[in-house]
């Protein structure tokens, strides 16, 4: 007879999220299991905060989330002190820059293990590689059915991590795969941006999705290669979004130029109130006036003699030198 493994908690998801809950449930005395469909769990988290992982502010403000009494009855009036003490109960020592967390390593990697460290030692079950084919409401709590790999992923061994996760990726879609039977008291869904399959999956409903936080694609007006040159480079700048002529918002702070458009904190935070055709204009030197910034140019012709106007030399020492040739061209 096929019999079902059973859990007091099942976690679908093993991000941030779907870990800090199920480390939670397990502390609470609760037997975890997380349900997977990458490869591994947390590996969202090696890309966050430029690969340093973020891992909180100082100072976290409920008004200054879009709904601050909501935030607020969830994370409590000192969110950053809980916060605080959930990462040192994982043995991470953070480190401030600006009012941002991290961890003290600056490597987000050590987030991620402290995280599967902690559900190792509390016994948490990882199933990765799985997905869950149905769900259905019994008295006790659910039954779901998963489809998962018949055995444990085999990849050849690398030196970087990216070429050892294509492989891991690779084997799992290679791999025969099974079905199991799981049953759980309760289940917390923490599948990250787009919960519209797993939502199908519980019939549940959703509200419309709208972006919150992501990279913007976008071109240069009247340079259509530049995004390529630029592409990796930093820049500290103010970004104004405009919609017809009218200046709508506007955020400081860093942005990274993609092949593809525009990313970084500024452009995630600025990404909410973005509609398509819309434009967004960057001033790297926000600090300066119009007349300064004219001031310091004309300065600059006395200091560094008659460049021809669409000279980047003129930039030489203000600006990278690839953005230097954008804004001259
Ligand atoms: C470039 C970048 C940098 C960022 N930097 C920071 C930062 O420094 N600090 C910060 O706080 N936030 C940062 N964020 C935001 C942060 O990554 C997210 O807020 C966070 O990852 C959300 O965690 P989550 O667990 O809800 O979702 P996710 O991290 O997306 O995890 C969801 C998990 O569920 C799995 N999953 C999805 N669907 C299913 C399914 N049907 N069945 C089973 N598993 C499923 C996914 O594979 C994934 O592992 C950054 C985001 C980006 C894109």
């Amino acid at each position: 007879m096929n019999t079902s493994a059973f859990y007091d908690v099942l976690v679908i998801g093993g991000g941030a999220s779907g870990l800090a809950a199920a480390i939670t449930a397990a502390r609470a005395g609760k037997s975890v299991c997380i349900v997977e469909c990458d490869v591994a769990c947390g590996l969202k988290l090696l890309a966050t905060g430029n690969g340093r992982c973020n891992l909180s502010n100082e100072s976290i403000d409920p008004q200054r989330y879009n709904h601050p009494a909501f935030v607020e009855s969830v994370m409590g009036p000192r969110p950053e002190q809980e916060l605080m003490g959930f990462f040192s109960s994982l043995g991470i020592m953070t480190t401030s820059e600006e009012g941002r967390l991290y961890p003290r390593s600056l490597r987000a990697e050590s987030v991620r293990d402290a995280l599967l460290n902690v559900c190792d030692r509390l016994g948490i079950t990882l199933i990765c590689g799985a997905n869950v084919a149905s769900a259905h409401k019994a008295s006790e709590g659910w039954t779901l059915q998963i489809d998962r790999p018949a055995r444990a992923l085999k990849a050849k061994k690398h030196d970087d991590r990216k070429s050892e996760l294509r492989s891991l990726r690779k084997a799992l879609t290679d791999v025969p795969r099974k079905n199991e039977a799981l049953e759980a008291h309760a289940v917390i869904i923490a599948t990250g941006g787009n919960p519209t399959g797993i939502a199908d999956t519980f019939g549940l409903p959703l509200t419309s999705l709208r972006p919150i936080l992501c990279p913007v694609s976008a071109t240069v007006v009247g340079d259509r290669a530049a995004l390529k040159t630029l592409d990796g480079l930093r820049v500290r700048a103010r970004l104004t979004l405009t919609r017809n002529h009218s200046e709508l918002w506007h955020e400081d702070g860093e942005v990274l130029f993609r092949a593809f458009g525009i990313s970084g904190v500024a452009v995630f935070n600025l990404s909410r109130r973005i509609q398509r055709g819309d434009t967004i204009l960057l001033d790297v030197f926000p600090d300066l006036s119009k007349d300064e910034l004219l001031d310091m140019l004309n300065r600059r012709v006395e200091l560094l003699g008659g460049f021809s106007p669409r000279d980047p030399r003129w930039l030489d020492g203000m600006l990278a030198p690839q953005l230097s040739r954008v804004v001259c061209t």
